[in-house]
């Protein structure tokens, strides 16, 4: 008998291709994402991201999300390329924490007993904000070579008990690829941990399928699952559903949010993300300042009022409901609270 009581079936046999279809299926055109959202393209501060840019991704459950005839929607900020990202500002960098000089063939030891995997380059949204999204995946892959880079440093280095899997979006590979590379961690006694970093939950929950929450719950690992949610809209009763089956396979469930203009930065809506998220099993965990990465400027929240909404925030919610107000710095070996 599982802890939950799901079928110890093998992940192989359970994967669904579900998620697979929708992410095939997902927007990846400004214009089309105007028109689901009946929003007219000649009124607003968007733009087509040439070739080589970060394109545009937007599965249409997610966008079902959304308000439609409302170009101010709190999700719809997250994905659209506003006219803004073209513009260059002091600071701002394709690397801003410095990661690619760290990278060793996709594994980061960036913090002592701690370490990261980058493990896809995939993700199931592209959020305009991300840190990474001038990371040089091609060189940068620890899933080239079955992982050979990052075991062996693993092996070697016995403090390391934690290994964070990374990406893009380590939900993007399959339960297949995903149990192998459990099963390799496994065999590394100094291992005790894995701790996976995901917006899939939040984006698409049917990729929560038997198979991958029969690996989280059969691993002999302790399992911590950090989702990436900004505003409670996004939580429908489809994610609740979804993060509920994660806790129930005894997985730590926290969840990191990014501090961003115009999607979250005022009060009432951090509190609602904080209830939303406990209602559906998971403890709010960080609020990051933006990382500063060339083309997110606009996002950028003055450290002044970050510092008054977790004081507002906190008069309004219990303390466990409370994220820590971070920035990573590189360099540092851990974030720095800014509180
Ligand atoms: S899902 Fe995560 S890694 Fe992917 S674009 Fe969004 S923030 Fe970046």
């Amino acid at each position: 008998m599982t802890r939950s009581g799901i079928d110890p079936i093998p992940p192989e046999i359970s994967d669904s291709p579900r998620w697979q279809h929708s992410l095939r299926d997902a927007v990846r055109d400004v214009h089309e994402l105007l028109e689901i959202l009946q929003l007219d393209p000649l009124d607003a501060n968007w733009v087509q991201p040439g070739a080589d840019e970060f394109p545009i991704l937007v599965p249409r459950k997610f966008i079902s999300r959304m308000r439609k005839g409302d170009p101010n929607d709190p999700l719809l900020r997250q994905v659209l390329p506003a006219r803004d990202e073209l513009e260059e500002h002091l600071g701002f960098t394709k690397d801003p924490l410095q990661e690619i000089s760290l990278a060793k063939a996709g594994f980061i030891e960036k913090y002592p007993s701690r370490a990261l995997i980058i493990t896809t380059s995939a993700c199931p949204v592209h959020c305009r904000y991300c840190f990474r999204r001038h990371f040089p995946y091609e060189t940068q892959l620890a899933s080239q070579n079955h992982w050979a880079g990052a075991l062996a440093a693993l092996k070697s280095n016995t403090a390391i008990r934690e290994v964070i899997l990374s990406g893009g979006d380590p939900l993007s590979l399959s339960n297949r690829r995903l149990r192998e590379l459990v099963a390799e961690l496994e065999t590394i006694a100094s291992v005790t941990t894995v701790r996976i970093h995901s917006r899939f939950p939040i984006v698409l929950p049917e990729r929560v399928d038997r198979g991958l929450l029969a690996l989280l719950e059969q691993t002999r690992l302790k399992t911590v699952l950090v989702v990436h949610c900004n505003h409670a809209n996004e939580i429908d009763e489809a994610v609740r559903s979804a993060l509920q089956q994660v806790s129930a396979t005894g997985t730590l469930l926290l969840n990191q949010s990014v501090l961003l203009r115009g999607v979250n930065d005022d009060v009432d809506c951090l509190e609602s993300l904080s209830y939303r998220l406990f209602d559906s099993g998971v403890l709010p965990y960080y609020l990051h300042q933006l990382d500063r990465v060339a083309g997110a400027a606009h996002f950028q929240v003055e450290d002044s009022k970050a510092l008054n909404l977790i004081a507002d925030l906190r008069k309004r919610v219990p303390g466990y409901l409370v994220p820590k107000l971070v920035q990573e710095v590189p360099g540092e070996l851990s974030k720095i609270p800014l509180v």
